[in-house]
């Protein structure tokens, strides 16, 4: 192989940022971080999904001499990545287990050979001693361990090859180490650092706010209508929409099939062989619905999903964190959207209750549980109580929250609280909300009469209240920890032990009003924007440009059996279809636009514009008229280093 990529001489972490990323600037701390890896020291970084934490040790492994080591726990991912760099020209490939033979032994002789700039590598592949004795042999320029929480046995995705890793500390004792993770309470950031034998490294952590996420939560009253409403201005836009079971999976997923989306089941119940075809289409095609359980997401790393919905509750703040995470990784507006109900509530517990796990355990799980409906009632910020609970804090004010879009209005609710905590425990704590209700509101129901409820000192009293109101006071009640559905007596309403300061009016108690379903579809307005990067506006015009992009980079896509976004990512498709370039280099002012890229599809992509010297230049079957080498500089004769 020649060293004719343009990484072999560009050294400089700016230089390669731009000329072959073709990003102008390293966000937040990057630099910092790329500083300190190249200046041989250890790092252990924490990075919000989507905040670019590839690039802290791709730069350096290209601007440093030597071979860039990625310790990767999942396949799928690895060759993405592969696949991608490769676009970029540069000389990545992968190792793990699923490659036959021989291409095991192609990688390990163009690493043998020093062909390759990055190589990831599967921890148990990297710590074979066959593996080893390779590597001892080259220069290795750093280790990357990716998805470093999996060190973790606190964390949710502990592996235990993981643990081996601190072995590398023996084999390489003078290489750089940078350990990356998303996931970083402080105990999982302590067993990263010492479980890995990280020797000080230097920290930098991210904060957690994915600025770009606009948060939505709603009362859950209608939720197939609400669904539709939400996804009405969302055709072509590639989402997962979550459901907690099976049936609700399928069921929803027909739901919008049949409402003219491109939506697809994915849960544990479907065949292995529908499932990959599903994410596969997921993957490969655009504006793709996946409705799936919570199997599905694991190892997705599409940076252009642009929705995030949850038709149930997930078990707690940091999974639906980590869920809607999934949106947005490539910066541009995304939406998290979930409604939620009393019902739910009612479930996750008895669910809980069911599970096999010890006391302990579901005391956790449980408490974790109440920690997610708080948020879900909050009446500030949406946003700033997300961070808070992972003892971030927020700088500048949201506005990417469905709160800060529609402050919810608050009501003097102790009274109303009192009422219904009284007539919990004059009816025997064991029954549920709907029965409660029924009493308060001096329902003439023959439930209530045989059980002589009606003869209650609480029977009537809350006749002021509706339904619904009441609905929304008992869940707020529960949601503030001041009640609970006790899942060892189906559901049962008990009072909690802070309940008591509450019922002597000790305490004052705020609830918000509900916002009816009406009120919420007139969200429309302005709660899709997130406050950061701000999605192009496209006009009517530009639309029909960018679907011609879209086109092209399908088209190419295909040809190569690559996901679309490892051509251009829809940020860049958009800002082609408003700027329209009609030069290469005006193509190379583009955000995410690079040398290689240029050269590789710069021409086609002017060609969809219809516009410069590319139109005239350049028939169908451009690539081969010598012609356009003068207009577009070196073309790299070289197809992209594929070893997988
Ligand atoms: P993470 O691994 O932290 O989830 P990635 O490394 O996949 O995130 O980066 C997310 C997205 O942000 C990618 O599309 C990447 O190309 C982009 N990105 C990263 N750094 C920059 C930067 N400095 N300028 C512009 N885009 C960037
Ligand atoms: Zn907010």
């Amino acid at each position: 192989m020649t060293p004719s990529l343009p990484i072999s001489i560009v050294r400089k972490p700016q230089d390669v940022l731009e000329t072959l990323f073709g990003y102008g600037e390293f966000r937040s701390q990057q630099a910092a971080i790329i500083e300190a890896v190249m200046a041989g020291r250890d790092a252990l970084v924490i990075m919000p999904t989507g905040g670019g934490k590839s690039l802290c040790y791709q730069v350096p492994s290209l601007c440093m001499d030597g071979l860039g080591i990625v310790v990767s726990p999942l396949i799928a991912l690895m060759a993405d990545q592969v696949s991608s760099l490769n676009q970029l020209g540069v000389r990545a490939a992968y190792l793990n287990s699923t490659q036959e033979f021989s291409v095991q032994m192609d990688v390990i002789n163009a690493v043998r050979n020093g062909e390759l700039d990055l190589l990831y590598v599967a921890p148990e592949r990297l710590l074979k001693e066959q593996t080893l004795e390779v590597l001892r042999q080259i220069k290795v320029a750093l280790i990357a361990v990716d998805e470093a929480h999996c060190v973790s046995s606190w964390g949710h995705d502990f592996r235990r090859d993981y643990l081996e890793l601190h072995l590398l500390k023996q084999h390489f004792p003078n290489v750089p180490r940078i350990a990356l993770t998303a996931t970083a309470d402080e105990r999982t950031r302590d067993d990263i650092a010492h479980n890995l034998q990280l020797q000080s490294p230097d920290i930098f952590i991210d904060g957690f706010d994915r600025s770009n996420i606009h948060y939505r939560v709603a009362l859950k009253d209608s939720p197939k209508k609400q669904l539709l409403e939400f996804l009405q201005q969302r055709k072509d836009e590639a989402g997962i929409v979550y459901c907690l079971s099976r049936r609700a999976v399928d069921a929803t997923a027909t739901l919008l099939a049949d409402n003219g989306y491109d939506a697809l089941p994915y849960h544990a119940g479907l065949d292995a062989a529908v499932r990959a075809r599903h994410q596969e289409r997921f993957l490969r095609e655009d504006g793709v619905i996946v409705v799936a359980t919570i199997a599905f997401g694991m190892g997705i790393d599409k940076p252009d999903v642009r929705f995030v919905a949850h038709m149930d509750l997930p078990k707690s703040i940091e999974a639906y964190y980590q869920e809607t995470g999934r949106a947005g990784r490539d910066g541009a507006p995304a939406q998290a959207w979930m409604v939620y109900g009393l019902q739910d509530v009612v479930r996750m517990s008895q669910m809980l209750s069911e599970s096999q796990a010890d006391e302990a355990h579901k005391r956790i799980e449980n408490e974790k549980l109440n920690a997610l409906l708080g948020w879900c009632e909050v009446t500030a910020c949406r946003r700033a109580a997300l961070l808070n609970y992972f003892g971030d804090t927020l700088q500048t004010p949201c506005s990417g929250c469905d709160v800060c879009d529609t402050p919810p209005k608050t009501w003097d609710a102790l009274e109303s609280a009192q009422k219904f905590m009284s007539c919990v425990v004059r009816t025997g704590q064991r029954f549920g909300a709907g029965h409660v209700i029924d009493v308060l509101r001096g329902a003439d129901k023959e439930r209530v009469q045989q059980l002589q409820h009606d003869t209650l000192p609480t029977f009537g009293i809350g006749g002021d209240l509706s339904e619904a109101q009441w609905r929304s006071v008992v869940r707020q009640l529960i949601a503030q920890g001041y009640l609970y559905a006790d899942a060892a007596r189906h559901g049962g309403l008990r009072l909690s032990e802070h309940a008591r300061p509450l019922l002597r009016g000790d305490v004052p108690l705020q609830l918000r009003v509900d916002a009816t379903s009406k009120g919420s579809s007139s969200s429309k307005s302005r709660s899709n924007r997130a406050r950061s990067e701000p999605a192009i506006e496209l006009s009517e015009l530009d639309t029909m440009v960018f679907e011609e992009l879209r086109a092209t980079r399908k088209r190419l896509a295909d040809e190569q059996s690559v996901p679309p976004y490892v051509i251009f990512h829809d940020a860049t498709l958009r800002e082609m279809a408003q700027l329209r370039p009609a030069t290469a280099n005006e193509m190379l002012g583009l955000n995410g636009v690079g040398q290689t890229k240029l050269d590789r599809y710069g021409a086609a992509f002017l060609l969809t514009l219809g516009g410069g010297d590319a139109a005239e230049m350049a028939g169908p079957d451009y690539e081969s008229q010598p012609g356009l080498e003068e207009q577009y500089g070196s073309w790299s004769d070289e197809e992209p280093t594929e070893f997988g």
